[in-house]
């Protein structure tokens, strides 16, 4: 292991030795490649540069206590994969592709992998894309995946200690079509960018999402999802357009099935927002990142859910439930852990 800061590391970038590269050709994918190079060569007519055929993964492996290196719901990652694949007509990676080439970018990079006090992780990055070179809109006929990773802390600045501020705005409901945000594709961060500058100029941390339709439904907040406690209930919106994360349908099942909460996956409409006792954002990179309001700029409503600036109890419990069974420190009775062996 690396003598490195974690504390002070952010959720960024950082190099690292090797990643692992398939390519897909002829109809077939071909075997793993270890590479060192941080660069890749594209035609300038490739299929992503103009029509965006990308998608990709987020996942993370942690350091226990017991110094056992352990990644998160490797499979729900491979499946989720092959759905964004499908939405946007590429070739579906193999489930058991896609595990080797994340074990693989694990193992090779060991060393990355934070210790266990710091609190920090290796954030894996799968992407995958179309490199034919084309000017005709249709899926390209090869492929390249890669699966790079980075030693990171926390998303939000303060990780879980402080609660922040979200701009809810109706300009930026997602401009790109309903039903796209179901799976997990570069395209729809882009359309995000907007929203989240004019967020950050106000002093607001993400921008939050109502439903692009008719604008009366909470839908995400920035890159993660939303939750809300309300009483002993783990409330969060059901939509055709809300990426399904992984560490959402985590969080119900732990509410559920280890805080014996109540879980409602259903519509919210906005002016729910004013009954709930406590609010979150939700994701591999954010963890939990509890919100202390959600302004709405056109109208100028605050909701409150944090006064002091602090995370609430209950969004208190999940996360201490959540990374202790990251960490290894809880039973991981569910199986989603995947234990690394050098
Ligand atoms: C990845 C992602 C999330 C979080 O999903 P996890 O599986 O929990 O990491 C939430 N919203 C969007 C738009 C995403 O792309």
């Amino acid at each position: 292991m690396k003598n490195i800061d974690y504390q002070n590391r952010g959720f960024a970038y950082y190099d690292t030795d090797y990643n692992i590269r398939c390519t897909y050709t002829n109809g077939a994918w071909g075997e793993l490649r270890t590479s060192t190079s941080k660069t890749v060569e594209l035609h300038i007519a490739a299929c992503v540069l103009h029509y965006a055929q990308e998608a990709f993964e987020g996942l993370k492996a942690f350091r226990g206590a017991d110094g056992k290196v352990r990644i998160f719901r490797l499979e729900e990652n491979a499946k989720r994969l092959q759905r964004s694949c499908e939405g946007i007509r590429m070739p579906k990676v193999p489930i058991e592709l896609f595990e080797n080439a994340v074990i693989q970018a694990v193992k090779l990079n060991e060393k990355e992998v934070p210790p266990y006090e710091s609190g920090a992780s290796l954030y894996i990055r799968p992407v995958i894309f179309g490199t034919t070179p084309m000017v005709g809109v249709k899926p390209a006929d090869d492929y390249e995946l890669i699966v790079f990773v980075s030693a990171v802390g926390p998303y939000f600045k303060g990780g879980f200690t402080s609660a922040s501020p979200f701009m809810l705005s109706r300009e930026y409901d997602r401009a790109a079509p309903c039903g796209t945000g179901s799976i997990k594709i570069g395209a729809n961060y882009a359309m995000g960018l907007a929203a989240g500058e004019e967020a950050h100029k106000r002093n607001l941390s993400q921008a939050f999402y109502l439903d692009a339709k008719e604008k009366k439904y909470l839908e995400e907040c920035g890159a993660a999802n939303f939750f809300a406690i309300k009483g002993d209930t783990y409330i969060t919106p059901s939509s055709d357009s809300v990426l399904p994360s992984i560490t959402n349908a985590s969080l119900a099942e732990i509410a559920e099935k280890c805080l014996g909460m109540k879980v409602e996956k259903r519509q919210i409409a906005l002016a729910e927002l004013d009954t709930f006792d406590e609010a979150g954002a939700c994701g591999t990179a954010a963890v939990i990142s509890p919100i202390s309001e959600i302004v709405d700029i056109d109208t100028d409503k605050h909701y409150v859910f944090s006064k002091d600036g602090k995370p609430g109890a209950k969004c208190k419990k999940l996360y201490d439930y959540l990374r202790g069974i990251q960490y290894g420190q809880i039973e991981d009775k569910f199986g989603w852990n995947t234990i690394i062996e050098f």
